[in-house]
């Protein structure tokens, strides 16, 4: 039974392999801006007879994030494994336009990006990840054993149209986990990154679907695009990371493993 820190836990993707993990028996810690999704999310667990503990955690704040490892300790023991999943885009680092073609008046041009949502994005997904890293992963050198599993994206390798904060912050989170796989592979710590395709989240089901629940002009040029011609469920996280957490992955350090109905491998020709 290890213990298990989820950063981001309260969302769609994360409260999925939270769940699933306490299943397993795992002590799970569930760290979140949202400290009432993150709550009703450890009852859950709790009433199921899991074991689950919400914190109230910002991933940019180091004191907040130093906090969370002392009640995590306190009340679980040291964090086992470092699940790394808050992260998300932003509408000011969005621009309107597939391409550029100089029409005038176009509000959210690539020119009219704001430094401030670019630098939220690239914050939120990197440092993000950096941080909570730095603070968690002192637990596991102690005993020379550790596990960290960021979540990357499609985007980082190949970056989608429109979200160029997003793609490049996602990319910077993939070279992230090979730095630090060889960083720490002389203290038994492996780090790897989950790459998810499409999964229709709160995040992005206005840019995917419509009011009535039908594809957008984006959501149908995704689904042409995968091979298996759907969009993720949560549930299809929920064997690769299982695998990375166990030791049957232990000579496993340092990639980036897409879930994505193949959607990487596709050209589209
Ligand atoms: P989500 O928006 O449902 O969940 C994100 C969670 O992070 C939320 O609960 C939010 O409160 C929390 N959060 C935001 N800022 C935070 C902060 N500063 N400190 C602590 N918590 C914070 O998103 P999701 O769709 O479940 O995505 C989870 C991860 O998967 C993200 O890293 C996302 O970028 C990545 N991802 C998602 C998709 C997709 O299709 N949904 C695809 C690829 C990658």
């Amino acid at each position: 039974m290890k213990t298990i820190v989820i950063t981001g836990a309260s969302g769609i993707l994360c409260s999925n392999l939270a769940t699933d993990l306490a299943k397993k028996g795992h002590k799970i810690a569930l760290l979140d801006l949202n400290i009432d999704k993150a709550q009703i999310l450890a009852n859950s667990i709790k009433s199921k007879g899991g074991k689950a503990l919400a914190l109230e955690v910002d991933v940019l704040n180091k004191i907040s994030l130093e906090a969370a490892r002392i009640e995590v300790n306190r009340i679980f023991g040291p964090c086992d494994i470092l699940i790394n999943g808050a992260g998300g885009n932003h509408p000011k680092a969005t621009t309107n336009d597939q391409f550029y073609e100089n029409i005038h008046g176009v509000e959210c041009s690539f020119f009219n990006l704001e430094a401030e949502g670019i630098k939220f994005v690239f914050d939120l997904n990197f440092m993000g990840t950096l941080l909570p890293t730095q603070v968690f992963a002192n637990d596991m050198v102690k005993v020379k054993n550790g596990n960290i599993i960021n979540i990357s994206s499609m985007n980082a390798f190949q970056p989608l149209t429109k979200i160029p904060a997003y793609s490049a912050a996602k990319a910077a989170t993939s070279n992230f986990t090979q730095w630090l796989s060889v960083y720490f592979s002389k203290v038994g710590i492996r780090v790897n990154a989950i790459a998810p395709g499409f999964f229709l989240t709160e995040q992005n089901r206005e840019l995917l679907t419509t009011k009535k629940g039908n594809l957008t002009a984006r959501g149908e040029t995704i689904i042409k695009r995968t091979p298996l011609g759907r969009f993720g469920t949560p549930e299809d996280l929920i064997s690769t990371t299982e695998w990375l957490c166990d030791e049957a992955s232990s000579f496993i350090t340092g990639i980036v493993i897409p879930v994505d109905g193949g959607f990487s491998a596709y050209s589209g020709i």
